[in-house]
């Protein structure tokens, strides 16, 4: 078929969102939105999207990028070294993430945190001790973590029991695995946000475990730029996408869409512990 016989994708505006839905994790602030991120960001409200967690990798790029939400606060703040760069981590970096935390209260979570033996970029014990430091530095704040975890399933979750985490609130983003990871996830008490990938044809184990999740157990995300759902894998992802994240995730739970979008709405609020605006 040539491309031109192939039908439009459909834009997030035919969803018909209300305002109540939650993108808990995006990376607005990266230079990919450089040239229209107000244009993103006012598409993110048209279409649903009543607050949007920006993560900014790292105390630099907080400092440089956090004036971009100045005048949206729908934008709600999370702040970590990722372990794909575990060598910024520094005494220094460390304090003035500590700073940042105790100065801002846009800043709602320490994250992204945690291992990435996928990439692989640093050695496994450096990535260790770089989550684990701010693991500690969250539960000195009151926060909670925001995990990042790629193909390190048994070692976070050994570091993180370790750490004192079973029962406490955490997030556990980007969740790509099967109904067995998400069961053990969940007997930790934790909460678990799904991504665009759900939709994708070949990720059957994913929506398994969509299956087993509780609703109220459950947040969903774009990870913006990344990771697009369907029927805009391939392209950009932006926070007013994330409704195709919530239509999948109703379509495997049988579910209204505005149900999952206002419950997963509901949920960011309460795990993130956002006011009003
Ligand atoms: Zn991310």
């Amino acid at each position: 078929m040539s491309k031109k016989n192939k039908p439009p994708r459909p834009e997030p505006e035919t969803l018909a969102l209300p305002r109540l839905g939650v993108d808990s994790h995006a990376h607005v602030d990266l230079a990919d939105f450089d040239a229209d991120r107000e244009e993103i960001m006012d598409r993110a409200l048209a279409c649903g999207v009543a607050r949007t967690g920006n993560v900014f990798l790292g105390p630099e790029a907080y400092l440089k990028n956090r004036h971009f939400f100045a005048h949206r606060p729908e934008v709600f703040f999370l702040l970590g070294i990722h372990p794909g760069e575990a060598d910024q981590h520094s005494p220094q970096a460390q304090e003035a993430m500590r700073q940042a935390f105790q100065a801002d209260p846009r800043l709602k979570a320490v994250g992204e945190i945690g291992l990435d033996y996928y990439w692989d970029t640093h050695p496994h014990d450096l990535q260790e001790r770089v989550f684990r430091a701010q693991l500690a530095l969250a539960l000195e704040l009151g926060l909670p973590p925001v995990i990042h975890c790629r193909d390190a399933f048994d070692d976070t979750l050994r570091v993180l029991v370790d750490a004192g985490y079973s029962g406490r609130r955490l997030l556990w983003h980007c969740f790509g695995g099967d109904d067995n990871q998400a069961r053990t996830l969940l007997d930790h008490g934790w909460t678990l946000s799904i991504p665009g990938p759900v939709s994708y044809g070949a990720n059957e184990a994913l929506r398994r475990a969509v299956a087993v999740i509780p609703l109220e157990r459950m947040l969903i995300e774009t990870d913006s730029p990344y990771l697009s759902a369907e029927p805009w894998r391939g392209k950009r992802n932006h926070p007013a996408l994330v409704g195709f994240t919530a239509r999948c995730v109703a379509e495997v739970k049988q579910l209204p869409v505005e149900d999952v979008w206002a419950a997963t709405g509901e949920n960011a609020r309460t795990f993130f512990n956002l006011e009003d605006i």
